[in-house]
């Protein structure tokens, strides 16, 4: 990381940057307020600096005004203090340690609670004090580097330290070491006093911009993933503590009135800074060193105030949100799988295919969404034995949504339904696993899913496919079902039994169209080559008993074959080259006709089947 690498701000013109511009020009002249003068060093800043910055969790940056100027965060550095403390011995010693109450006294005020013997929260002066002293480490050097650290991880660049403002507070830091003695004497901290306060120091000379400030209040909208770098500064345990004091205690004794009016959790420092974060969605810092009466930037609150009202920012603000996140819902009897089926199994699975449900999901899973789910599903499962749920177009999906489809899950199993879920992300499989699910519940698409529903179906009803090792004659085709025998006999020498291998192609895109196949063994699936992608989307898997490659019977303008046509497993299949169609025209007149009526029919029930389909993906 380079010191003098800023963050890189990638737009120039925006509405946003527009508003953002416009509030820099509202309070740019504002002349209230005064440095801090207690810290000698500060008071000789210049007081017209103005900066304001805001970051998405994405690494967007807006910005206006001296957005890239340095100064020493001060308090800013509390809360995120806070959270290594925590990583370092976790909440039960911390929380013995530094209480999470509101003072309602200054940052600097001399407060403690006395019931639990320990500062009230770690966001005022004494609490951060205790909590620094905490910080784990060999010594002043590496306990001041594991800081650092942090902060660098937050702020996505390497960081440093404002020496002058360091050794200023030091000599005259009476107040803050008073109050370390006196924590000392109640027994509410230990060790080298002196290191603590040093340590304690140096934390709140470490020099930022607005940028930096923006960038590490995105971070924990971000769920500690900082959106510059993209690398994990802080366990989402820790953002949840640290956005918890500072919107209880952030902004000391104006933290009541900040989160009525603005209603954001953030934090100010006596150098001018001031976080907020509105949680998922971004983090602004702001930079502006004259301060009100209890230390909080003039101008930084009232940027805050002005975009919290005119976007409404604040968190209990309740914005509508779409209560639905079914996107269609269709039954196994009016969507089927790729698979091809004979006759008998596509007759049954027309009327059994309603146990199978099959909901499409979008958007994001929440408690709001997934609530109505569950009624929706309770409303349609009566006849159900198969749910499927597909997540291809959802967004995120919550913790509260995990909870509440794991005690879905729960409750199918108890009523003996299979519950299948597909398309889902990988991270939302995961967390699913967390809570019990198991590897079969898990499908890759709804075809897949849908196939194997369906066979459950069929094998239920003993109504499975032939076993691959068997071979079906002529007769056993599902075309030659009104045929009689004497028919049959006629036409078997017209047929030529071909045999392939695993993965061999039957058919190849673009070859010549001039023959039928009845697929006596085995399995075949016709699939297309995706452009820009090695794999093959499949189209339909065809099973013993079924015919292929008629419908070029019927396409006098297409010669050529549209698909390629692969063996699954070894395959048998009795092909028919058109030209001996001719010799059953001349010499059975009446039983090509009959071949040809057969062919009508199938091809009919096809376009029946495919219009219900079609149907019902359109509600
Ligand atoms: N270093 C300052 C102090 O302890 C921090 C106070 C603040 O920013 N409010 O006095």
């Amino acid at each position: 990381m380079n010191d003098q690498q800023l963050h890189p701000v990638t737009q120039e013109t925006s509405p946003i940057l527009t508003c953002i511009t416009e509030i820099y020009e509202r309070y740019r002249h504002i002349n209230e307020g005064n440095v801090a003068t207690y810290i000698p060093e500060l008071a000789k800043v210049n007081t017209e600096l103005f900066g304001i910055c805001i970051t998405t969790p994405e690494g967007q940056i807006y910005q206006a005004g001296e957005s890239e100027h340095s100064f020493t965060i001060q308090s800013i550095s509390k809360p995120f203090v806070y959270g290594l403390a925590l990583a370092d011995h976790g909440v039960d010693k911390i929380m013995s340690k530094v209480g999470v109450e509101p003072t309602g006294e200054a940052f600097n005020s001399i407060v403690f609670d006395e019931v639990h013997n320990r500062p009230y929260n770690p966001m005022v002066n004494a609490g951060a004090i205790a909590t620094t002293a905490l910080i784990k480490g060999q010594g002043y050097e590496q306990r001041f580097k594991r800081i650092l650290t942090m902060f660098e991880g937050f702020a996505g660049r390497s960081l440093s330290v404002d020496e002058a403002v360091f050794e200023s507070e030091k000599s005259t830091g009476h107040r803050n070491r008073a109050i370390a003695y006196l924590e000392l004497n109640a027994g509410m901290l230990e060790g080298n006093l002196e290191e603590h306060l040093d340590l304690y120091f140096r934390q709140c000379s470490i020099l930022v911009t607005a940028q930096d400030l923006a960038v590490m209040a995105a971070t924990l909208a971000n769920n500690g993933i900082n959106p510059i770098t993209k690398q994990q500064a802080v366990n989402p345990e820790e953002v949840r503590a640290i956005l918890s004091v500072m919107a209880s205690c952030g902004m000391y004794d104006f933290s009541g009135e900040w989160l009525y009016r603005i209603g954001l959790p953030a934090k100010s420092g006596v150098g001018g800074g001031i976080i907020a974060v509105l949680p998922a969605q971004f983090g602004i810092g702001i930079f502006s060193p004259p301060l009100d009466a209890r230390g909080n930037s003039v101008r930084g609150i009232k940027v805050c105030e002005e975009l919290s009202q005119r976007f409404k920012f604040h968190l209990f603000d309740s914005h509508p949100v779409s209560q639905t996140c079914v996107s269609r819902t269709y039954t196994g009897a009016m969507v089927s799988s790729k698979r091809q089926r004979r006759a008998f199994q596509r007759e049954f699975l027309d009327k059994e295919g309603e146990k199978i449900l099959v909901y499409e999901l979008k958007g994001d899973l929440y408690f709001a969404t997934v609530e109505k789910l569950t009624r929706q599903l309770q409303n349609n499962q009566k006849t159900a034995k198969f749910i499927i749920l597909d997540g291809r177009r959802v967004g995120n999906v919550n913790s509260s949504a995990i909870t509440l489809l794991s005690e879905i899950k729960e409750w199918y199993l108890s009523q003996e339904i299979t519950l299948i879920l597909t398309g889902f992300e990988e991270k939302t499989q995961l967390c699913l696993q967390a809570n019990g699910w198991t590897d079969e519940m898990f499908v890759e698409n709804i075809d897949t899913a849908l196939e194997w529903c369906e066979n459950s179906l069929l094998s239920q009803a003993d109504y499975q496919d032939q076993t691959i090792k068997d071979q079906l004659s002529l007769g056993d085709m599902d075309i030659f079902k009104a045929f009689s025998e004497e028919e049959i006999t006629v036409i078997a020498p017209l047929f030529t039994e071909f045999s392939y291998q695993p993965n061999e192609f039957i058919i190849r895109e673009g070859e010549q169209a001039d023959r039928l196949f009845l697929l006596a063994k085995g399995r075949a699936t016709v699939s297309l080559k995706l452009p820009q992608n090695e794999q093959r989307k499949r189209l339909t898997t065809y099973i013993p008993g079924i015919a292929f490659g008629e419908l070029a019977l019927f396409d006098i303008n297409v010669s050529q074959r549209t698909a390629d046509i692969i063996a699954d497993t070894e395959v048998i299949c009795y092909v028919l080259k058109f030209d001996n169609l001719q010799i059953l025209i001349n010499k059975n007149p009446e039983i090509y006709i009959k071949l040809m009526q057969t062919f009508g029919t199938t091809l009919v029930n096809t376009i029946k089947r495919a219009t219900l389909e079609i149907r019902s993906l359109s509600v």
